[in-house]
């Protein structure tokens, strides 16, 4: 989806070396200003957060078990609760299943859950690809699109400078990570995300959604409010949908692993 416009990132990253120092990154000075932010959409002069080093990684011999109410999506084995969509047509989950992993295959689509949810904690496991290509937001790109419109990037950020609303953790396209603790690729890497679903009455937007996100154990967002769905290049906004949707892993032709993929509902205080 947004690879189709990155024709657009080298134009704007040539015209910004026009008369002026080259940037170390590519971004944007032409999209518009994000609401409350002094700060455009990928804006390239936005300062890029600060690199904290992750603790290492967990191998698959010590990766924990989910908790005991966790809805288990993916656990190393088969796509039994995953369909592809790609455009408006579904098929039956074609990503490649190996060594306890799934991996991106470019133009099978997202893989999308069967199960929908609304509030929830999610647990993803990921790995950029071990090959090393491109780089910026080429480089090792997917993504965790909650409800399958809110994004958590999913990128290769390790020595891969890209605006700063485009790194790994960034929810996309509003608000960049507070650090960035990158793992290698080829390395496992981990998030932790706690998702307050919006609420519409009707056609308006009643509450926006809210994200607690850590990378690696760090913690990337703190109840970040959410200004709306993922765009590319443009200020997010809402439309209305419905209390529970898939959880979408993002295909952008990068083939990105995923293992262990959880999630918890979550019910809210005096619920039995
Ligand atoms: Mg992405």
């Amino acid at each position: 989806m947004l690879s189709a416009a990155l024709g657009s990132v080298c134009i704007a990253v040539f015209a910004w070396q026009g008369g002026q120092p080259a940037p170390a990154h590519e971004g944007f000075e032409d999209t518009p200003y994000l609401p409350g932010q002094p700060w455009r959409v990928h804006d390239i002069k936005r300062p890029l957060p600060h690199l904290v080093v992750p603790g290492t990684e967990s191998s698959q011999a010590q990766l924990g078990k989910p908790p005991s109410d966790a809805i288990v999506l993916f656990d190393g084995k088969d796509l039994s609760h995953w369909v592809n969509r790609r455009g408006g047509s579904e098929t039956p989950a074609r990503w490649k299943v190996e060594n306890g992993y799934t991996e991106g295959v470019d133009g099978a689509g997202d893989l999308v859950s069967k199960e929908k949810f609304g509030d929830a904690q999610y647990h993803v496991e990921w790995m950029a690809p071990p090959v090393v290509r491109d780089s910026g937001q080429g480089r090792g790109n997917s993504g965790v699109l909650i409800m399958g419109r809110y994004e958590i990037q999913v990128l290769d950020n390790y020595n891969n400078l890209t605006y700063a609303d485009g790194y790994a953790g960034a929810i996309y396209g509003q608000w960049p990570p507070l650090v960035t603790p990158p793992r290698k690729p080829g390395e496992w890497q981990v998030y932790d995300i706690i998702f307050e679903a919006p609420r519409f009455e009707g056609d308006k937007l009643a509450k926006p959604a809210y994200v607690t996100v850590l990378l690696n154990g760090v913690v990337l967002h703190h109840h970040k409010e959410i200004m709306g769905r993922m765009v590319y290049r443009q200020v997010a906004t809402y439309s209305p949908h419905a209390p529970e949707e898939p959880l979408t892993l993002q295909d952008h032709h990068n083939p990105v692993r995923y293992r262990s993929v959880w999630v918890r509902r979550l019910t809210g205080y005096d619920n039995p």
